[in-house]
C-alpha cells in the first residue's frame, strides 16, 4: 500500500494543478471531488441534477451526495491499494473528516500525510479573473483575455474546450472563499493535531511547489 494524501488549500491556490503533476510524474490517483461532481452535472444524472444549483454559488453539496460520488468512484478504481492516491477536494468539513476515514478504512486505507497549500487570499481572488478551464481535462490556465475557438489545450490538446466555470465568477468566488474560512480551514489543525500536516508555499511557480510536495511525499512513503 501506498497511501492517501488529501490537498488541503484555498480556491484557486493549485490543488488541482499538483495533483494532475503527481498523477503524471508519480503515477499516482488523483480524485477531484468537484471534477467528478462537474461530471455528474455535465451527464445529466440525477445527482447532477440536485447539485448545479448548489455549485454554481458555491455552496457545499451534502456529504451523503459527496460521499455517494466519492465511493462509487473508489470502488471502480482496481489500484486503489497499490498507488499513491491524492484526494482534491475532500475533507472539507469536520464532519467530512470523520467520515473519509471510514470510508479508506472499510478499503484498508487511511490518510497519511496532509498537504497544504498556503496562500494570502486577496492574491488568490484576483487569480480568477483569468482563470479558464479545460471541458475535456479539467485542466486550469490563466489568460489575459478570453481563449478564441481555435485554442488547444496545452495537456489533452483538445481543441476549443476552454469555458469558465459557473463557479468562478465574483460572487461565487467570495462565497466560497467565505465557506473555506468557516469549513474548511479549521481542519488544518485537524491533521496537525495528527502530525500529518505539511505546509508548502502555494504561491512559488508551479514546478517548484510540486517539488517541495514531491519532496514530502518521498519523506512519507517509501518511494
Ligand atoms: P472544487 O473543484 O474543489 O473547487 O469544487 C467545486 C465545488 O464542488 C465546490 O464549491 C462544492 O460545491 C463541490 N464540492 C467539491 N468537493 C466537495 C466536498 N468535499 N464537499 C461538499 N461539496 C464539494
Amino acid at each position: 500500500m501506498k497511501g492517501v494524501v488529501v490537498f488541503l488549500g484555498p480556491p484557486g491556490v493549485g490543488k488541482g494543478t499538483q495533483a494532475g503533476l503527481l498523477r503524471e510524474k508519480l503515477d499516482a490517483i488523483h480524485i477531484s471531488t468537484g471534477a467528478l461532481l462537474r461530471s455528474e452535472i455535465e451527464s445529466g444524472s440525477e445527482l447532477g441534477l440536485s447539485v448545479k444549483g448548489v455549485m454554481a454559488k458555491g455552496d457545499l453539496v451534502s456529504d451523503d451526495q459527496l460521499f455517494g460520488c466519492l465511493e462509487n468512484t473508489l470502488d471502480r478504481d482496481r489500484q486503489l491499494s497499490e498507488k499513491l492516491v491524492i484526494l482534491d477536494g475532500v475533507p472539507r468539513t469536520r464532519s467530512q473528516v470523520s467520515r473519509l476515514d471510514e470510508v479508506l478504512s472499510r478499503r484498508g486505507l487511511k490518510v497519511a500525510l496532509a498537504i497544504s497549500l498556503v496562500a494570502p487570499v486577496e492574491k488568490l481572488v484576483a487569480r480568477f479573473a483569468h482563470r479558464w478551464s479545460c471541458q475535456s481535462c479539467g485542466s486550469v490556465f490563466s489568460f489575459e483575455t478570453a481563449p478564441d475557438s481555435g485554442s488547444k489545450c496545452e495537456k489533452c490538446g483538445a481543441q476549443g474546450a476552454f469555458y469558465r466555470r459557473d463557479d468562478d465568477g465574483e460572487k461565487a468566488v467570495r462565497y466560497r472563499f467565505s465557506v473555506y474560512h468557516e469549513e474548511t480551514a479549521p481542519l488544518l489543525d485537524v491533521y496537525r493535531e495528527r502530525e500529518l500536516l505539511q505546509e508548502v508555499d502555494g504561491l512559488a511557480e508551479a514546478g517548484a511547489v510540486f517539488e517541495q510536495i514531491r519532496a514530502k511525499i518521498v519523506k512519507c512513503f517509501d518511494f
